[in-house]
């Protein structure tokens, strides 16, 4: 037997309402809040009893939104300018055979509201509705391995962008009181350089959008620096 069937454990609920311009590995931008939701049959207490003594978590998931668009043996890693191509194996390709995906998470605490287990996520790089196959704590002991490198991705992606807002984009986010750190939430997305490995060779000033939450977002960038020009609720 080597074809198994999968049940999602739960979902997650998260800003980030389409690919384009989530980060490229989880904890690059710490104000990308989520809420992981349980599904039915694991909607209880005892599930996560503990795991409140941990201060992260790997998640398991499924790459859905692209689960169905099969893979390649050989990737071109975006950190590599999308010119050279590796073994899908020694990346970290959303195409892949099974389409796993897996993150570590700050885990921000554990709610029971009206009936609803969650817990609450920070520094996500998971699309919204993204479905949870497993949850197990991050183990430093074991899990963080300080002798080890990492070829072409060994160090933290750094950009040097700049990111400026608009007064009308600065006096709509000081509205938004639900969102306290709204305005570093998009600074940190869009510091990424979230625009495609192609794009970045044009020299141009290019015009670019995004939706985190329920907010459209759009931008301007001209070489290394980003301009907020507008953003406007949906
Ligand atoms: N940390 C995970 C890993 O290493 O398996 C994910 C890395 S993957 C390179 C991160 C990208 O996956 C994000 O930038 C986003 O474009 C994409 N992504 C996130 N959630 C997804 C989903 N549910 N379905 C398809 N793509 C997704």
């Amino acid at each position: 037997m080597s074809d198994y069937q999968l049940t999602a454990i739960g979902h997650i609920h998260s800003p980030y309402k389409q690919k384009f311009a989530i980060p490229r590995q989880p904890r690059l931008v710490p104000q990308a809040k989520a809420k992981l939701v349980f599904t039915a049959d694991f909607n209880r207490e005892e599930f996560v009893r503990g795991l409140d003594e941990f201060s992260h978590i790997w998640l398991l998931f499924r790459f859905h939104e692209t689960a169905d668009k099969g893979y390649s043996a050989m990737v071109r890693p975006p950190r590599l300018g999308g010119n050279e191509r590796k073994g899908v194996f020694a990346t970290r390709a959303t195409f892949r055979p099974n389409a796993i995906g897996m993150s570590a998470v700050k885990l921000e605490g554990i709610e029971y509201k009206n009936g609803q287990l969650s817990l609450l996520l920070a520094g996500i790089d998971l699309l919204d509705g993204t479905p949870i196959l497993d949850i197990k704590p991050y183990l430093p002991y074991s899990d963080a391995m300080i002798e080890a490198t990492a070829g072409f991705a060994d160090t933290r992606p750094e950009t040097d962008m700049t990111v400026e807002f608009s007064q009308a984009s600065l006096d709509f986010i000081a509205k938004q009181h639900s969102y306290p750190e709204l305005q570093d939430f998009i600074s940190n997305v869009l510091k990424q350089d979230p625009r495609p490995a192609y794009k970045k060779q044009y020299d141009g000033e290019q015009s670019y959008g995004m939706t985190l939450y329920d907010f459209n977002i759009r931008w301007q960038v001209n070489d290394s620096h980003n301009y907020v020009s507008s953003i406007e609720k949906n």
